[in-house]
């Protein structure tokens, strides 16, 4: 029994409590009271006395009747969480989907039979309607980001990365684990991206500045491809960072072109010095020529106005013009070579192509220099046969040999050289071979580009040139050119050429 005064204090909880309360009597559900709320709920219909079908009509066609009978029925409460209802607001208005936490559970009527329902509730529609708003928002952003072409992240404010696009996972085959920090387990960073990529991310997260990185990740199919990763900070309305928003953009071809950009870049610079290497070479080289014919034609002037008073003997006039000769001829041979050169590069040495004796452009030019072989004290040793016929360029083959002869004299230490040309298997070979210095392995191949050279110029001065031009010859011929040598164990030069 409940005194009066826990009646009234019933009553007015009844009256002002938060949830939805009402009492429904026996199998027809006739209404016996309702709380302020349950109006609301509702839309202060006039129920008191009515059977539920009447009161609340649209309530057919949805599953509260049947749940009521069954509760009345067997005493058992029945219990539901957001349970939609379909509900008029207003008498006559349209309906409307309200949610509700709700119970029903059987009570005694007031003939103390358990013929009557409490059904209690709470209107949650509004949080539902909020939480749904969320659901949605949630699945248009992860539309968006499974359309896009990037790969994209989100993460917590410590940096576990909550979300990765359906990219992120196409990029890696579906691989598990690289939520959260696990990413940094996988073989997905480049070994040599891995640590910096964690070092700038750590620094982010603790100092709130965006992430921006270059580093390479692993496809699927074991290729690192370059990617631009970018991550921003997503803040409350108190300025608290509750997430970070992050992308992935290939940037394999743009990086690809950046290389070789340099790579010209660096071969410009690299050409842009060989040329001013060569300028001053190259004027150092004929100066030398240069002053020793000066030197010698203000001598022959002193002599000359001497002569007035004195004889100048023939032989030593002789003399001197041999000197003022081979001045020339050295002169003569440096800016052929830079002529060739020019001519290579514009694609204009051209050949006369005739039927020649290879022997014959040997001896003439072996002869001719035997002289400066014996000034250098050296020797030549030549071996020919008696023959060898072949179509060539005859003027270019005698810069062929002069050039190897020349080497081989400068490069000989005045040791003797040997010249030897044969034929076997329709192939004519040449090899001229020295004594002297020799040349590192690392440079045999080096020697016949231009401008390359084994010796510094403080040694032996030359424009590393005539090798170059030697090889371009001989290649033009079909032949080709090579050479054996060891440091200090003297060098032999071959030229094989097709019959
Ligand atoms: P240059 O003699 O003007 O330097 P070359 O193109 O004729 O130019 O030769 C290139 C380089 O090859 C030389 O600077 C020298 O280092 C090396 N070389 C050429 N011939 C010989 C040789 N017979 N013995 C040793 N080194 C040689």
């Amino acid at each position: 029994m409940t005194s009066p005064r826990d009646q009234t204090l019933l009553q007015e909880i009844f009256e002002n409590s938060p949830a939805f309360i009402a009492v429904l009597h026996g199998p027809e559900f006739i209404f016996e009271k309702c709380n302020p709320k349950y109006y609301e709920i509702v839309g202060h219909r006039d129920i008191i006395g009515k059977k539920l079908i009447d009161a609340i009509p649209e309530i057919v066609g949805q599953p509260f009747i049947d749940i009521l009978t069954r509760v009345l029925e067997t005493g058992l409460p029945f219990y539901a969480d957001e349970i939609p209802v379909d509900l008029m607001r207003k008498p006559g208005g349209t309906l409307e989907t309200r949610y509700v936490d709700l119970v029903y559970q059987r009570i005694m009527d007031h003939e103390g039979k358990l013929n009557n329902i409490l059904a209690h509730g709470v209107d949650v529609t509004d949080k539902v309607n909020a939480r749904m708003k969320q659901e949605e928002a949630d699945r248009l952003f992860r539309t968006f980001a499974d359309a896009m072409p990037h790969m994209a992240f989100i993460a917590d404010p410590v940096g576990n990365i909550t979300f990765f696009n359906k990219r992120w996972y196409q990029y890696i085959d579906g691989m598990e684990g690289t939520e959260g920090w696990g990413w940094k387990e996988k073989p997905i960073h480049h070994p040599d991206d891995l640590q910096r990529t964690i070092d700038r991310w750590t620094h982010s997260l603790k100092t709130g500045e965006p992430y921006e990185i270059e580093y390479r990740l692993r496809r699927h199919d074991g290729v690192y491809r370059w990617h631009a990763g970018r991550a921003v900070p997503y803040k409350n309305h108190k300025g608290e960072i509750t997430s970070w928003i992050g992308t992935n953009t290939d940037i394999h071809e743009m990086k690809e072109h950046e290389g070789v950009l340099k790579e010209i870049q660096v071969e410009l610079e690299a050409s842009l010095q060989a040329r001013d290497e060569f300028l001053s070479i190259a004027s150092h080289e004929l100066r030398t020529p240069l002053t020793a014919l000066k030197l010698q034609s203000q001598s022959l002037h002193r002599k000359l106005e001497k002569g007035m008073s004195q004889e100048i003997s023939m032989e030593r006039l002789k003399s001197m013009v041999g000197i003022t000769e081979r001045q020339i001829g050295k002169l003569t041979h440096l800016v052929d070579d830079m002529l060739d050169l020019s001519r290579i590069q514009s694609g204009k040495l051209t050949y006369k192509f005739e039927s020649a004796d290879l022997v014959e452009i040997l001896k003439d030019v072996t002869e001719r220099m035997e002289e400066q072989f014996s000034v250098a004290g050296s020797r030549l040793n030549v071996r020919l046969p008696e023959k060898l016929i072949l179509k060539l360029d005859r003027f270019r083959f005698e810069q062929v040999f002069v050039n190897l002869l020349t080497n081989a004299l400068k490069y000989g230490k005045g040791s003797p050289v040997h010249v030897e040309l044969s034929e076997s298997q329709n192939k004519a070979l040449l090899s001229v071979q020295d004594e002297g210095i020799g040349i590192a392995p690392e440079n045999l191949e080096l020697i016949f580009n231009r401008f390359e050279r084994a010796v510094s110029a403080n040694e032996i001065s030359g424009l590393g040139l005539g090798l170059y031009i030697t090889q371009q010859i001989v290649e033009s011929h079909g032949g080709k050119i090579w050479v054996e040598s060891e440091l200090e164990k003297g060098s032999i030069f071959k030229v094989e050429l097709p019959l």
